[in-house]
């Protein structure tokens, strides 16, 4: 009979805080922090909250006071050293509000490291919503537990992007439309310690200029994910996912309590 393990998070809530965290220290929460802790999760006095910093590792914390404009903790404990996410970036085309915050959301839960917005010939969007996506990408990390922020990189055009481009590092480009390697036998034939990073295109795909220049590019791969026309968004998850099953690091498991 396989064990099983009950896991359940260690604290009512958990935050990104952006102070120093260590023990016996005393941190105070205002504004959004403390209407979310105060009159969102209803916390009482003693309850526990997780903290992560995005450098130093998750630490636990008790409710010391409630206040009506400020929530103060007490920092007891570092639960989790430190760890970074997988080396791996994923570039995308602006998109639409709501698509585009789902792909944020669910490359934050998936484990990137980097996030890096590329304006291609048919990019629709004008607008990222910095600040909006930067709030999600806090909230993701919030939930899914992990313990580092991936950064969001300012937008770049893809010939600039291109042209900059690291020999060291494959690029691995979703092309929906002709004959292209399947992710699985491209991603198993790479040497393990293979440098990658994933790019989706705009909601009306590359252009036949930029597939053609991605086909003079050594770094360049292209592949497919089947024979049906992925939204960016899932295209994105998609990639993603495959690479993590195949060679991400989803033989760790959410630590069990
Ligand atoms: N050209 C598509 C059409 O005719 O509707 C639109 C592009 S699709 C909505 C957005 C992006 O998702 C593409 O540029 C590509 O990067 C990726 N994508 C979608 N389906 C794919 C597939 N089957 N294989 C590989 N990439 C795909």
């Amino acid at each position: 009979m396989p064990q099983t393990v009950t896991y359940k998070p260690i604290a009512k809530v958990r935050l990104y805080v952006e102070d120093d965290l260590a023990s016996d220290t005393i941190l105070t929460l205002t504004n959004k922090h403390h209407h979310y802790v105060r009159h969102v999760m209803r916390v009482e006095k003693q309850d526990r909250v997780a903290l992560f910093n995005g450098a130093q590792g998750e630490w636990l914390a008790h409710i010391e006071t409630l206040g009506t404009k400020e929530t103060t903790l007490r920092v007891i404990a570092r639960l989790r050293a430190q760890t970074a996410s997988p080396d791996i970036t994923l570039l995308f085309s602006p998109l639409k509000k709501t698509p585009l915050d789902i792909l944020v959301e669910k490359a934050v839960e998936l484990g990137v490291r980097r996030l890096q917005p590329v304006i291609c010939q048919r990019t629709q969007a004008k607008r990222l919503g910095v600040d909006r996506l930067k709030a999600g990408i806090i909230a993701a990390a919030e939930q899914c537990e992990r313990l580092d922020l991936p950064t969001l990189e300012a937008s770049i055009k893809l010939p600039a992007l291109l042209e900059a481009w690291p020999q060291t590092r494959l690029l691995i480009v979703g092309i929906e439309l002709g004959p292209t390697p399947t992710l699985a036998s491209l991603l198993q034939a790479l040497d393990p310690a293979q440098k990658i990073s994933f790019l989706v295109g705009p909601e009306g795909g590359f252009s036949e200029a930029e597939q053609a220049y991605f086909a003079r590019l050594p770094f360049v791969r292209t592949v497919g994910l089947g024979p049906r026309i992925l939204r960016a968004e899932t295209a994105a998850i998609s990639l993603l996912a495959c690479w993590q099953a195949l060679c991400g690091d989803w033989e760790q498991r959410p630590v069990a309590r």
